[in-house]
């Protein structure tokens, strides 16, 4: 199949790309380098079934070229990271919102089944896990910008899944809790690879409020091999689907993993959330996803735990030189 993937030159986009041109596949990557990376595809372009085109998810007509071309659709564009979000909130309502409904109304044109990633952050507030897919979704106010971006991204799966019951495209809705690999950068938040980053140039590492809040981490590989497999499952057509480990960790003790995974002699800071990110910013303590639906539908169960997956960004940290000196 020839598979459109926006957002494809970013950190999960790049590696869903990988894995369908390993079965096989062509794949179109539109891509406006915003956040996506040029470096992230650089190998796959060396493949002539991959195709990058650097444009915008807001530009209907090269969306509308494109869906047309092709069979299937991953819609992974979108703002991302809570830095980012928190930094421009209008930028990212826009590139969601506005960016999803282009993206389905092409694909309802053509009629092309379609997968879209949403987030954990819809649940918001909600920190009593493990969290299955119909749980209440509790938030703050919608003036908080992490909040009002969890409302875009559920917009986003409400169009999708309006698009399944009214109009009957197939469309499948990923949510994806903590993703984490090589690629990753961790200028717009993501904990991991700025943990990484920092020990590995003998920084402070910094933990934000009291560290007692706490992830689960997923390898990305574990996450695009199950998008993979939805996108061909037909039962899959109108369903959301949580996607993440249930390996629980502390940010503190993360903090204190990375450290000594890295060897390095830096120490832990503790920096108050609202001189992290701003002013009345809210994080939430707990977030633990319920996987059992994925599992039930295509098997899913990660395969990587947190000891590796902080290995793989250490060793893709210390082959690129430049993620380093990034602040
Ligand atoms: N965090 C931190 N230091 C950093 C970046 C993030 O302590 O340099 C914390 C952040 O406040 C959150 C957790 O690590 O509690 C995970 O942050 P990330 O941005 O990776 O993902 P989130 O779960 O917030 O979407």
């Amino acid at each position: 199949m020839r598979a459109l993937i926006t957002g494809g030159a970013g950190f999960i986009g790049s590696h869903l790309g990988e894995l369908l041109l390993q079965e096989g596949h062509e794949v179109v990557a539109l891509d406006n380098l915003s956040t996506g990376r040029l470096q992230n595809v650089e190998a796959l372009q060396k493949n002539p079934r991959f195709t990058l085109v650097v444009g915008s998810i807001l530009d209907e007509r090269l969306v509308d070229k494109f869906v047309e071309r092709c069979d299937v659709v991953f819609h992974l564009a979108a703002a991302v990271g809570v830095e980012l979000i928190v930094q421009k909130p209008f930028e990212s309502l826009t590139t969601n919102i506005r960016g999803s409904e282009i993206v389905l109304e092409a694909a309802n044109r053509y009629r092309r089944p379609t997968l879209i990633t949403s987030t954990s952050e819809i649940y918001g507030k909600n920190s009593h896990g493990p969290l299955k897919e119909d749980e209440d979704r509790i938030l703050g106010s919608p003036l908080k910008s992490r909040w009002s971006y969890s409302t875009s991204k559920a917009v986003d799966e409400i169009l999708a899944y309006t698009y399944w019951r009214e109009k009957g495209l197939p469309t499948v809705i990923v949510r994806l809790f903590n993703t984490v690999g090589p690629r990753q950068t961790g200028t717009y938040g993501m904990v991991i690879p700025r943990f990484v980053q920092q020990a590995l140039k003998g920084a402070e590492l910094t933990v934000y409020g009291d560290g007692k809040q706490s992830r689960c981490f997923m390898h990305v590989q574990d996450a695009v091999q199950a998008i993979m497999k939805l996108i061909h499952l037909p039962k899959a057509a109108g369903q959301a689907f949580n996607l993440g480990s249930q390996e629980e960790v502390t940010i503190e003790s993360l903090a204190q993993q990375v450290i000594a995974q890295t060897r390095s002699r830096s120490r832990i800071s503790h920096i108050p959330y609202d001189e992290a990110y701003e002013e009345g910013f809210e994080d939430m303590q707990r977030r633990v996803p319920d996987t059992t639906k994925a599992r039930e539908f295509v098997g899913f169960r990660p395969t990587r735990d947190l000891k590796s997956i902080i290995q793989d960004v250490i060793d893709y940290t210390q082959k690129t030189p430049d993620l380093i000196s990034v602040k």
